[in-house]
């Protein structure tokens, strides 16, 4: 068996890793590479390999930057199966037709310059018909149901709790008679984060391919994020203001939606409207409220009460650009959740653009902010910002609430890890900045006397 280790090494982007095994080429993953535009263009359009020579391709969840260069592979002639879980399926039919959108989008804007310079056009990396036709290729796997993808490599998929649909896959290789197990954690979840299940542990491992994302910190051990929401909603009522949450679409804006819910079921809240203002994101919290066969206890019991998770009486879901910009009339008290999470595009530009510089008003910042982001300036304290070419000052209140990461931290790392049991043979480290893989390749060769790798991108290993 050999593995080729392509993207998501010692970054957290454009999660990629080749297997090659009896003969067939198995693809871990086909994530979209995000980056600086040109360097990401040219690195999603150029695989380093054949597209149809690959056989088989396992996908772990559907985030972009595990999912999102697919109808890139299909375009490139990959002809095979692409093997996910049913939620995973689902959403990858909404992420993968918005991803192509954005990337016409992104080259429309692009061509507009370089048609007055003279130059030749681009093309986009895909479109929205290359995202329909990969969608064909999908072929949805129940969870702990073995499968063969070929002669002697078994794969089982087992609940991340990472995002709804992630999976933890074990792959089970006989080869040349010998058995050797696989581990590929994709992105790992949390225990104890709100709708979905904890990860599943997993037992009798030769081999593991880890994330690594937060190998080397801890998480914030704020434990009363609904009590720090239910504050903030005190204070816009009140002052009859707005809070505005900048939120991905598809797991964050859900578990907020969440939590809204149960403070107001619980009646820790008023009755202010909540909107929900973008089109992914209603399309995905319908995804979500249709598996609930992924839902943890709690929020099982919740629908077993009779109350549905994603939805309560002041809460509206709204999709039309006109009854988006409806809300900008509107006086508070409001809560808008909306798009992009690190306020880099979409529809939360206009909302800061007009409610940043009054004072009453909260921006709730709930996700990682990378740097040169918007999201990011808002954290570290600027006092003016730039939104659509124009200077804001930042009179609002901005607000952060750092426990909600999807992705373990190094002491839950080791918690989960420790359910093997077994010795490891070998642990690669991918999907983390070189620091947090190095770190967690070296807590683990230390507790589990195992030989670890940080590979670089393009190594094979031969095992
Ligand atoms: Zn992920």
């Amino acid at each position: 068996m050999k593995i080729t280790f392509i993207g998501a090494v010692q970054t957290v982007t454009g999660s990629m890793h080749l297997l090659e095994v009896n003969d067939k080429r198995i693809l871990l993953d086909c994530g979209l590479y995000q980056g600086k535009r040109k360097i990401a263009y040219e690195l999603n359009k150029n695989f380093p390999f054949d597209p149809a020579e690959i056989d088989i391709l396992s996908l772990s969840h559907a985030h972009i930057d595990h999912s999102g260069n697919i109808p890139t592979l299909v375009k490139m002639g990959f002809k095979g199966k692409i093997f996910a879980t049913s939620a995973t399926v689902d959403l990858c039919e909404i992420m993968l037709l918005d991803s192509a959108h954005i990337q016409e989008k992104d080259v429309e804007f692009v061509n507009i310059k370089r048609e007055k310079q003279g130059k030749n056009l681009f093309e986009p990396l895909y479109t929205q018909d290359d995202a329909m036709r990969a969608l064909e290729h999908f072929v949805p796997v129940p969870y702990e149901k073995k499968i063969e993808l070929c002669s002697g490599v078994e794969i089982t998929y087992h609940d991340a709790g990472h995002l709804l649909g992630s999976a933890v896959t074990t792959i089970n290789i006989t080869e040349n008679g010998s058995k050797k197990r696989l581990v590929f954690t994709g992105d790992l979840g949390r225990k104890g984060m709100p709708i979905l299940k904890d990860p599943t542990p997993i037992h009798n491992v030769d081999y593991l391919i880890t994330e690594s994302t937060y190998g080397d910190r801890i998480h914030s051990p704020e434990k009363d994020v609904k009590a720090h929401l239910a504050d903030l909603i005190m204070k816009i009522a009140l002052n009859r203001a707005k809070l505005i949450i900048p939120a991905f679409s598809v797991g964050r804006t859900q578990t907020i939606v969440y939590f809204l819910n149960q403070l107001y079921n619980e009646g820790r809240i008023p009755q202010v409207p909540v909107f929900v203002d973008s089109p992914l994101s209603t399309k995905a919290t319908e995804i979500y409220s249709r598996h609930e066969d992924c839902f943890d206890a709690e929020a099982l019991e919740m629908m077993m009460n009779g109350v549905s998770p994603f939805t309560f009486k002041t809460l509206e879901y709204i999709e039309d650009v006109e009854e988006s910009k409806k809300l900008n009339r509107m006086d508070g008290p409001m809560v808008i959740i909306t798009a992009s999470g690190m306020c880099e595009s979409g529809r939360i530009l206009h909302h800061l653009a007009n409610n940043i510089e009054n004072r009453h008003n909260i921006i709730l910042i709930i996700g990682f902010q990378a740097e040169n982001t918007l999201g990011r300036k808002l954290v570290d304290g600027e006092k003016n910002v730039r939104i659509f070419g124009d200077e804001y000052r930042v009179m609002a209140t901005v607000e952060v609430i750092d426990a909600l990461s999807s992705h373990p931290d190094k002491n839950e790392f080791i918690e989960y890890f420790d359910n093997i049991e077994t010795k490891l043979e070998g642990v690669f480290v991918v999907h983390g900045e070189v620091s947090q893989s190095e770190a967690l390749a070296k807590t683990m060769e230390s507790r589990y006397n195992c030989s670890t790798i940080v590979p670089s991108p393009g190594d094979t290993i031969e095992i």
